[in-house]
């Protein structure tokens, strides 16, 4: 396929518009997807990581989305069981919060309406053992399944899937406008070039309502109601590997999950956003909220100067006018731009765990402008490195300590979570690494470089992988001037 000439051009490389590249290209259609800046660098790198069918949406009716997710959570454990694991979370039962019942009935509902097979049920639960670390003056709670995934690997897995089935994703390349003429949408990107296109999918998280009034014809639909969430991390604050759940006085749930080994992971706020998207920041209110949120539940109380590190993003919802922030839907709406030509379809909110199936409906929706495409497929195709031998995480583990075995452990069971079966084209047949810190080998570099876009120190150490975390400054250096001397 030219890159002169393509059935969809894909506009932003967040998970949605991955998604919709790899399930496009699987379908034979010719694929281009632009990315302004690096793959998963705003909202889709920015999430809580769950891969969850949203308890607390149960409160505002979205039976529709719950259910799709739920349903969707079991599909995505079979497609990529290296990269997304199963977790317990803990919700604590407080007296002045909703009532013991409710909860079961919402937990009923929770393990049924999705078709959940392959996770524990919900059971209530004491919180004098290890239910219960950390906290203190909880007696009871309820436990729950969803799972975790690493959301900007998980964007990443779905480019390189794409690639393979012959999509051209191109990074560090902006959309800037585009015209219709002779049957084509005439693109011009910033880099200077133009692509003719028959179809366009505008998939530009926050930048959705900004692209549409790019396209020459297209009337901007409501602009997308922008809406901040920040995380704050904490040194860990309890032994285990479940989360919590915690239900505040606002009504509002914040959770605080393990991470990364060394952290807490505490989250989130829902805050109207008016700023520019590109760098949202956490602002000292949200900071006195979270630590509020959990300080009532934690046994040692926590407070900024615990703060290691934070994040935001910006949800790119749908308007449906709810007032409140956290009331406005999080299921996703697809909206076709134009009566009759070359096509436009814009994707507004959703949510990582339902990325798959908005790259279904998506393509279902423009089926009718591109009647060639093939029929949906990505159900049954485990995303790269997935197609682990049993879906058995842990004998594929086994496996890579034997196969590498001068890997340590953190860095083996960090590579066989990113990479899965991929390990294999990572090391090869090395017999040694050299470690530029952390675990992170130069072959790692290459072939992220080379494989799935990276290009800086940041892409490697905060997106590619979470290493940026756990090294120190002399490493990031020693990662940028191999990449220097790379090129
Ligand atoms: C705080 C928070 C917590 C969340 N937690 C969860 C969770 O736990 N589970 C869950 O399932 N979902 C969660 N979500 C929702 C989920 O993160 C989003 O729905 C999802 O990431 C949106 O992806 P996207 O691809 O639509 O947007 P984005 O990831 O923002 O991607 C859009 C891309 O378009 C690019 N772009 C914009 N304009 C242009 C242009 N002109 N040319 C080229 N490229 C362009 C941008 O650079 C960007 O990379 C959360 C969201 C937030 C903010």
């Amino acid at each position: 396929m030219s890159p002169g000439e393509v059935d969809l051009l894909i506009i932003g490389g967040g998970v949605n518009g991955a998604g919709i590249a790899r399930d496009a290209a699987g379908r034979g259609l010719g694929v281009l997807l632009v990315e302004r800046d690096d793959l998963a660098a705003h909202t889709s790198s920015s999430s809580t990581k769950l891969i969850h069918g949203g308890l607390r949406y149960l409160e505002y009716y979205e039976f529709r989305l719950v259910r799709e997710a739920l349903a969707e959570r079991e599909v995505l454990l079979g497609l990529a069981p290296h990269l997304i694991k199963p977790m317990r979370f803990v919700m604590p039962l407080a007296e002045d919060m909703r009532p013991a019942w409710m909860i079961r009935t919402g937990l009923f509902l929770y393990d049924h309406i999705g078709g959940r097979t392959r996770l524990p049920k919900s059971e209530g639960v004491s919180l004098d053992g290890p239910w219960g670390a950390g906290l203190a003056g909880v007696e009871k709670g309820f436990v729950y399944s969803d799972a975790w995934v690493d959301d900007a690997r998980l964007v990443a897995l779905n480019a390189l899937g794409a690639a393979e089935r012959g999509a051209i994703i191109r990074t560090h390349t902006g959309f800037a406008g585009a015209r219709r003429e002779g049957g084509r949408w005439i693109a011009t990107l910033d880099d200077g070039t133009t692509v003719a296109a028959r179809a366009i999918v505008n998939t530009a998280g926050p930048w959705v309502g900004q692209v549409l009034g790019e396209l020459a014809g297209v009337h901007a639909e409501r602009p997308p109601r922008l809406v901040k969430g920040s995380h704050i991390l904490v040194r860990r604050l309890y032994e285990g590997e479940h989360a919590y759940i915690f239900q505040n006085d606002d009504k509002r749930i914040v959770f605080a999950i393990p991470y990364e080994r060394d952290f807490t992971l505490i989250g989130t706020t829902d805050k109207p956003y008016e700023g520019d998207p590109s760098a949202p920041r956490i602002d000292p209110d949200e900071i006195d909220y979270l630590c509020r949120a959990v300080n009532r539940y934690f046994a040692k109380p926590i407070g900024p100067d615990d703060m290691v590190g934070s994040y935001s993003g910006v949800r790119p919802l749908f308007d449906d006018g709810a007032e409140d922030a956290s009331a406005v839907t999080r299921d996703y709406v697809l909206t076709l731009g134009v009566e009759e030509g070359p096509q436009v379809l814009s994707a507004f909110g959703g949510k990582i765990t339902t990325y798959r199936r908005l790259a279904e409906h998506a393509l279902d929706k423009l089926k009718p402008f591109l009647p060639h495409m093939g029929p949906a497929w990505t159900a049954d195709e485990p995303l790269p490195g997935g197609d682990l031998p049993d879906g058995d995480f842990d004998a594929f583990l086994a496996d890579v300590r034997r196969r590498w075995p001068f890997l340590d452990a953190l860095t083996a069971g960090r590579m066989a979570h990113a990479y899965g079966t991929r390990i294999e084209r990572v090391l090869g047949d090395a017999t040694a690494i050299i470690d530029l810190g952390g675990g992170l080998s130069t072959r790692e570099v290459d072939y992220l470089v080379e494989r799935e876009w990276a290009r800086t120190a940041e892409d490697i150490l905060w997106r590619r992988t979470k290493l940026g975390l756990h090294v120190d400054e002399e490493t990031r250096r020693r990662v940028s001037d191999y990449l220097s001397n790379r090129r």
